[in-house]
């Protein structure tokens, strides 16, 4: 598979291509012989499901794909099936699955920036650029990408792993934090190890990015060292913390997130350490 980002000329609205259409946070995906895939404009046109606004993303092995929304949830055929986007994640291809993650952060923000925060005016999506601009004060929207760090802290042969308070599922995850306008990536790494669990770090390194659109994020990830302090955690973000060797992990993420490459990247450094 080979996805190209918004190669030009921009199809026609009414193309054969992907469509990526969400029900609010929900893809429909075509369900055949088991196979989950994405549906085609032909497969929605028969059904009039084509999604009004449609976003060009680009071309999957010279295929246009579009992103949208659409206003119902119910088909005439039970081919069709709406999926949450994390739930799809092993059932198709990883290619495509980040296809629908870019379409998925795309489809949000169209949805919300349907009018003008400056003056409420009606908004235009441009077909030269993922942007929108007010037809009335020409105030331009962008979408919106709120960078997040994500951090594995070591210390001697143990990696920091905490349970956040707002995390429903049982695993233990790296600290990760939003930037704060102003801050370096750095200082982010810094600050939140601060906050969340009372200690400095040392030998700050970039691991690697992921787009996590869950809504609109980019997670970059970074490893340390402990340095100094006393492990003491922030209790309205975690509900506890402790230091973990390579052999005695609790139950992390899933493969899908930065988290999991950065604690696998840590028991593949630190095995029988
Ligand atoms: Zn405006």
């Amino acid at each position: 598979m080979a996805f190209e980002l918004r190669a030009t000329p921009v199809p026609e609205p009414e193309a054969s291509g992907y469509r990526f259409a969400f029900y609010e946070d929900t893809l429909l995906v075509e369900i055949n012989n088991g196979n989950l895939s994405i549906p085609t404009t032909e497969s929605l046109q028969q059904y009039d499901k084509l999604p009004e606004v449609s976003i060009y993303l680009g071309r999957l092995d010279a295929i246009p794909c579009f992103a949208g929304g659409i206003k119902t949830s119910s088909f005439p055929d039970d081919k069709y099936k709406l999926i949450g986007l994390r739930q799809l994640f092993g059932q198709i291809d990883d290619e495509l699955f980040w296809l629908a993650a870019r379409a998925y952060h795309l489809a949000n923000w169209d949805r919300n920036t349907q009018f003008c925060g400056r003056c409420g005016s009606k908004t235009e999506l441009k077909d030269n650029e993922h942007s929108k601009l007010c037809p009335s004060c020409n105030f331009a929207m962008y979408p919106k990408i709120s960078p997040a760090i994500i951090v594995a802290i070591t210390k001697e042969n143990k990696l920091l792993l905490a349970k956040n308070a707002l995390n429903k599922s049982n695993f233990y995850s790296v600290l990760a934090g939003f930037v704060e306008p102003g801050e370096t990536l750095e200082e982010c790494v810094a600050r939140e190890v601060m906050e969340e669990a009372g200690i400095e770090v040392k030998n700050v390194k970039y691991f690697g990015s992921q787009p996590w659109p869950f809504p609109d994020s980019l997670m970059v990830g970074f490893t340390a060292e402990y340095a100094s302090g006393e492990l003491v955690i922030d209790k309205n973000e975690l509900i506890d913390a402790g230091w973990y060797t390579a052999d005695e992990l609790p139950p992390i993420p899933g493969k899908m997130s930065v988290a999991w490459k950065l604690i696998n990247w840590f028991v593949n450094n630190h095995k029988n350490a």
